[in-house]
């Protein structure tokens, strides 16, 4: 039917459009990798259902009950016997929420703070919890080695620096805005707004 563009290997099998809206969604891709050795397994021992929010579509709340399949690790030292397939592109594993909308509960926190965030989200029916988007905040991926190398050089001790970047590192690129499409003004006000964000997030832990 119908294959999320982003998402080659996901094919929507069935669509309930009612109040919310849910689509049924399995895997195409006749193989998987065993996540312990990396053999390539067709083997399949069994399937269950995982069941993600995503974002609204025309207002509506949107949940994805995807087909998932464990597999046989075929390769005889492996000490892995079954593993399941992941799906990298959609969501995290055991996360109840697609990564789009991870994304866009973290947005919301880095702009609005957790409390304001949860308001807000909650009106865009896209919902999560203070907790749950400072959560998402956090777990924003790291940037690249040479720039945690970059930022290493302020910092008097390894130390000092490793326990800054554990929690820094993870949102820094939040913090480069596109400056040149911003008034002087506007960028100091974002800024600050940021890192008041920064602040609740790691309740001043982060350069201790
Ligand atoms: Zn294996």
């Amino acid at each position: 039917m119908i294959i999320f563009p982003d998402l080659p290997e996901i094919l929507i099998e069935q669509t309930h459009v009612a109040d919310e809206i849910t689509l049924a969604l399995r895997t195409t891709s006749p193989s998987a990798s065993c996540l312990n050795c990396g053999t390539l397994s067709m083997r399949v021992q069994s399937r269950y259902r995982r069941t993600l929010h995503d974002l609204p579509s025309t207002g509506r709340p949107v949940h994805l009950i995807v087909h998932v399949r464990r597999f046989f690790c075929k390769k005889s030292t492996c000490t892995q016997k079954i593993f399941t397939e992941q799906l990298p592109e959609l969501c995290h594993p055991h996360a109840q929420r697609t990564i789009r909308l991870q994304d866009a509960l973290g947005q919301l926190g880095l702009v609005l703070g957790g409390q304001a965030g949860a308001r807000v989200g909650s009106d865009l029916g896209i919902s999560g919890s203070r907790d749950t988007i400072l959560r998402m905040v956090r777990q924003h991926p790291l940037p690249s080695t040479r720039q945690r190398e970059r930022t290493m050089r302020r910092f008097q001790s390894p130390g000092h620096a490793q326990r800054f970047l554990s929690a820094f590192g993870l949102i820094s690129d939040r913090f480069r805005l596109k400056r040149h499409y911003l008034s002087a003004p506007d960028y100091r006000v974002l800024m600050q707004r940021r890192f008041q964000v920064w602040n609740e997030v790691t309740a001043g832990k982060a350069a201790a």
